[in-house]
């Protein structure tokens, strides 16, 4: 059995990205003030939220849609929605 590492993988996926996020961060408020260990950082697989000290990134264009996001997030503070049609990831068969 072969063994692939993350990077051929991921080769794997293709994105064709929108230019509108499907991810919206509620409040910024609530990521500084209230979620001390930045839980979205840790459980999401494709690494889409990143914090920048002030605010919360999210680099949705990476994104593999598994959802994780909308249950993940303690606070209920990620608006999760598919990306509009024709757009997101591809997952390629290897
Ligand atoms: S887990 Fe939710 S509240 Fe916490 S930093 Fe991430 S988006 Fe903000
Ligand atoms: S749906 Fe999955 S991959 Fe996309 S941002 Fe949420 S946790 Fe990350």
């Amino acid at each position: 059995m072969s063994t692939k590492n993350i990077e051929e993988k991921q080769y794997l996926l293709r994105f064709k990205c929108d230019t509108k996020s499907h991810l919206t961060i509620l409040d910024h408020d609530v990521c500084m003030t209230q979620c001390p260990d930045k839980i979205c950082t840790v459980f999401c697989p494709a690494e889409v939220y990143k914090w920048e000290g002030t605010r919360m990134q999210v680099g949705y264009e990476g994104c593999h849609e598994c959802g994780s996001c909308r249950i993940g997030c303690p606070y209920q503070n990620i608006k999760w929605e598919y990306p509009k049609g024709g757009h997101g990831i591809v997952f390629r068969l290897a």
